[in-house]
């Protein structure tokens, strides 16, 4: 041979990014790089020979004539000129492009590229998608990124792309931006280059994109010359073949999904456009699911607020915005349930405001209304423990609950509420008992037992409180 040996030789050419076999016709010997051992199943060797190959079959598309591996090299393909052969592995079938080259007079090597995948691997592409599309429809906003790169890695390697992306335009289309990429082993990714690219930059693709949604070549080199902008972008990026499909979201063009060819050109079947638009039309439903869902999540939200908002409506009293009587009757029974369990002592003070009719009738009803607010106010802040309610039981009377607090507690309670009377220092010139706004108070605090009912309680509070108004009011009673 005329060149360097054949090991030489074959150290550059097994590089090539595809399947590659050569024939040393002097050894009778193969060697196959790493993507013909993979295509033609063989286990990894140096060399091979003519039984190596024995398992597959290799069939003339047009006359259906078998042939033999050898053939290949030596009778079936002409030098430089691109032949057909289907190829027969186990049960599939693929139909693959062969290219004889000769490097000297006993060296020969054939390129192998894949036309049309065997059905098992159209089958197993089947699997992938309906794998995508099942992942994508029921996804989370915060998954989408992991789904979308494991598609686009399953459209760029079953398209041999060596580059799949994302691209998305901004919400005034004037420019677009690279969201999601994959790129093969040893390519250079561009994602973070790619981010405000304006439209108007590449306006060949754009009115492509804008009228077909496609943008489709096969060699970059022969773009047209309106093309000038895309060939020198696409070259600057190394970039053999492009293959671009438009994404629509509600009719509207909102970006598009791509694979480029780097390592070498690839003509682009219709398959591989299909895949893509398929791919494509998963990843757009894939968006406007969670944005679907997130709008339900927001009505949902709403609604969560706005029956919150119902709830303290129907447990606040309209007047003094303290919890109402329907509160105070649950909250009761609650707490009497809880204290019963712990076996914990619960309080129960009754307020009637002393002489509040005589207030009105003086003062109006209107500024009786405001005494009731300032009162509830008033009381409500002292109840600070979890637990405590202060509650409008009717009319001018109030009750506070104190769970988990015994008798001296309750009446402790009680004595604050008339300091705090006190120091509210409202005037009521037309009560006999003070020249300020008194309340009379009954107290009962007990440990409960499973016996004991809210009503039971109430009345006991309520007893105290006559007991209280009828011993000259302005005072504290205790149910004993
Ligand atoms: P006592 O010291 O015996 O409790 O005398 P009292 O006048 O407070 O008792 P009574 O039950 O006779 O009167 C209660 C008054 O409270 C009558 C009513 O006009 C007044 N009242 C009840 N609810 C409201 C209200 O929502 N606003 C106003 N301004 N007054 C109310
Ligand atoms: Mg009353
Ligand atoms: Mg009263």
């Amino acid at each position: 041979m005329g060149f360097k040996s054949v090991e030489d030789t074959w150290s550059t050419i097994k590089l090539i990014p595809f399947a590659v076999v050569l024939y040393d016709a002097k050894k009778k010997t193969y060697k196959a790089n790493s993507q013909a051992q993979s295509l033609f199943e063989l286990s990894p060797h140096n060399n091979f020979d003519d039984v190596d190959f024995k398992h597959l079959t290799l069939t003339n598309p047009e006359s259906k004539k078998q042939l033999i591996f050898r053939e290949l090299f030596d009778k079936y393909l002409v030098i430089n000129t691109s032949s057909n052969i289907l190829l027969g592995k186990a049960n599939t079938n693929s139909l693959i492009n062969a290219k004889l080259a000769q490097l000297s007079d006993s060296v020969h090597i054939v390129t192998f590229e894949i036309i049309k995948q065997s059905e098992d691997e159209q089958y197993n592409f089947d699997k992938i998608i309906s794998k995508i599309s099942t992942d994508l429809i029921d996804i989370q906003s915060d998954e989408i990124n992991t789904h979308i790169e494991f598609a686009l890695k399953a459209i760029g390697t079953v398209c041999f792309a060596d580059r799949s992306y994302l691209f998305k335009f901004s919400d005034d289309g004037k420019s677009m931006r690279n969201t999601h990429e994959w790129v093969n082993q040893g390519v250079e990714p561009f994602k973070d280059k790619l981010q405000h690219i304006p439209k108007n930059s590449l306006p060949y693709f754009t009115s492509l994109m804008n009228s077909t949604h496609l943008f489709k070549v096969n060699d970059v080199e022969k773009l047209p010359k309106k093309a000038i902008k895309e060939k020198e972008e696409l070259q600057s990026e190394e970039i053999q073949s492009v293959l671009c499909i438009g994404l629509r979201y509600d009719k509207e063009l909102v970006g598009f999904i791509g694979c480029d060819c780097v390592k070498q050109k690839r003509q682009w079947t219709d398959l591989d456009l299909i895949r893509l638009k398929l791919v494509g039309e998963m990843i757009a439903n894939a968006f406007k699911n969670i944005n679907f869902k997130n709008e339900l999540q927001y009505i949902q939200q709403q609604l969560i607020t706005a029956n919150l908002k119902l709830n303290e409506q129907v447990n606040t009293d309209g007047l003094t915005d303290i919890a109402n009587r329907r509160c105070f009757d649950d909250t009761l029974k609650n707490e009497l349930l809880r204290c019963t369990r712990y076996q914990q002592p619960i309080g129960l003070i009754m307020c009637d405001i002393d002489f509040f009719k005589k207030y009105n009738d003086n003062y109006g009803h209107q500024q009786g209304d405001e005494v009731l607010k300032s009162v509830a106010q008033a009381l409500k802040a002292m109840c600070k423990r979890q637990g405590d309610l202060a509650a409008r039981y009717g009319g001018e009377e109030f009750a506070i609950i104190l769970p988990a607090t015994d008798t001296d507690n309750s009446l402790k309670f009680a004595a604050l509420i008339q300091q705090k009377m006190a120091e509210l220092a409202i005037e009521h010139n037309y009560s006999t008992v003070s020249k300020q706004l008194t309340i009379s108070m009954g107290v009962y605090s007990l440990i409960p037992c499973k016996k004991t009912t809210a009503q039971s309680l109430i009345s006991g509070a309520d007893k105290a409180l006559y007991d209280a108004k009828n011993t000259g009011r302005n005072q504290v009673a205790l149910y004993k």
